[in-house]
């Protein structure tokens, strides 16, 4: 289970003492950081819901309790808000060595099907030959079907029959704070260059968040090819086709031509049921075939959800002491359903962050100028209309604002929509990104 589907679990285990709004407000908007050898650290998104979560520390060890089937020393800090965008598990991982690679991810855990085949293939050979075959390999698609698991996969079985092998795996996104930091000063500019241009193999994740940071894409295109020209492999993922990545330059595209591109597809059936079983077997989880089945019926899409829903199963089932039976799913999968808890108001945030191309704390400041307030009642739209979040919910998350203000903000935005096509549309897609990730 990872960190994100911990939390959830606990999250769900929490709704037996507190109420939905409690959790939603203080618990929905705080993050798992790390956990590990009794302890837990938790992020929250504020002071306010960091002195709520200590107050329920005996609920939360309870939980924990239940769902980890351990008890934890917690610690309880107030996460920067650059953290609140999405985040991929292999990053949230404390004890990933600095080369980025998650060990957990390889070919062996990877179920092939006909929607990822072609991928699969192409990493395998890129994996066996670095450099020689296909560079840079391009991967995309849509979220929670295999990219970052892929990437992990080549870098692992690259390190594997190579041992010395220098192999970097980074999001853009971490790409780009480094190389930020990294420019204050001669000295840390100089080794972020050597780091980064001295590899064998580099993986960039969801390279699509390189979008409009001039400086840094500029670095990640000379980076590119100084790695190019010496041959060695790069692959990247990405959530679109490059020549769909906005404002990624033109130059930077045709190199990814260059090379290959393949995408992965949401799997069938068939190949839901066999990521099931495989997972089910992974967690020494013993779900008969019948909800197996079920479950892959009910949840089509992401892999990532179909995961989820199977850990809340098997956690409940655990918490209960009872078999994961298909009576059980339909709870779980009932409770979960109504209020998506795969899309966190943090989701939600992050998407809207990323269209606008301001940040979270840009969002959640006092500021009142156009190019926050219209992003803000977007959100505050969206977080009402997901996450069913009342108009106080949503003044929390969005940096502490009265609940008049919101109401009045939602009142103003749905009126616009009404009226004008360009705004709807807009909304239309940051709402399909956010809930494509959870089909
Ligand atoms: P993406 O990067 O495309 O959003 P991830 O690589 O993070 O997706 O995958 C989401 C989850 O689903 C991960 O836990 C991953 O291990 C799992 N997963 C995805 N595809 C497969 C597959 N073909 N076989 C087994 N697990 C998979
Ligand atoms: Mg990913």
């Amino acid at each position: 289970m990872n960190y994100k589907e911990t939390w959830q679990s606990v999250l769900t285990f929490l709704e037996r003492d507190l109420s939905k709004g409690v959790i939603a407000t203080f618990f929905g908007t705080a993050e798992l950081a790390e956990i590990g050898e009794g302890r837990a650290r938790i992020l929250c998104p504020n002071r306010m819901a960091l002195e709520q979560l200590r107050a329920h520390q005996s609920q939360l060890a309870e939980a924990f309790r239940t769902v980890c089937g351990e008890d934890h020393q917690f610690s309880f800090e107030i996460k920067p808000l650059v953290n609140t965008l999405p985040q991929d598990p292999g990053t949230l991982f404390h004890h990933a060595p600095p080369n980025g690679l998650a060990d957990s991810y390889s070919f062996e855990n990877f179920v092939v099907g006909i929607s990822n085949q072609l991928a699969v293939g192409v990493a395998r050979a890129v994996a066996e030959q670095p450099g020689a075959l296909h560079n840079p390999f391009f991967v995309y698609s849509g979220v929670g079907l295999g990219k970052t698991h892929l990437l992990h996969a080549v870098g692992n079985s690259i390190k594997e029959r190579i041992p010395d092998a220098r192999i970097i795996y980074a999001s853009a996104e971490r790409f780009t704070t480094e190389f930020i930091r990294s420019i204050q000063s001669q000295q840390t500019a100089a080794s972020f260059r050597r780091k980064f241009r001295s590899v064998d193999a580099l993986l960039i994740d969801d390279v699509q968040f390189l979008a409009s940071r001039t400086a840094s894409q500029e670095e990640f295109f000379n980076t590119f090819n100084e790695l190019y020209l010496a041959g060695k492999q790069i692959v990247i993922a990405s959530d679109r086709h490059p020549a769909e990545i906005r404002d990624v330059q033109q130059r930077l595209v045709s190199r990814f031509a260059g090379g290959m591109i393949t995408d992965i597809q949401e799997p069938d059936l068939e190949m839901r049921l066999q990521i099931l079983r495989r997972k089910a077997a992974d967690q020494q989880a013993q779900v008969s075939e019948e909800v197996l089945l079920s479950l892959a019926q009910k949840i089509e899409g992401s892999i990532r959800q179909l995961e989820g829903a199977l850990h809340q199963l098997v956690a409940v089932a655990r918490a209960q002491q009872a078999a994961p039976t298909e009576e059980l799913l339909n709870a779980v999968v009932k409770t979960t359903m109504p209020v998506n808890p795969f899309i966190t108001p943090s989701d939600i945030i992050g998407s809207v962050c990323r269209a606008y191309r301001i940040t979270a704390e840009q969002l959640c400041s006092p500021k009142r100028s156009r190019e926050v307030v219209l992003p803000r009642q977007v959100a505050a739209h969206l977080l009402h209309q997901i996450s069913k979040a009342s108009s106080n919910q949503i003044g929390e998350l969005l940096g502490g604002k009265d609940h008049s203000t919101i109401l009045h903000g939602l009142g103003k935005i749905e009126k616009q929509l009404a009226t004008d096509e360009i705004l709807k549309n807009q909304v239309e897609s940051i709402r399909g990104e956010i809930l494509g990730k959870n089909r």
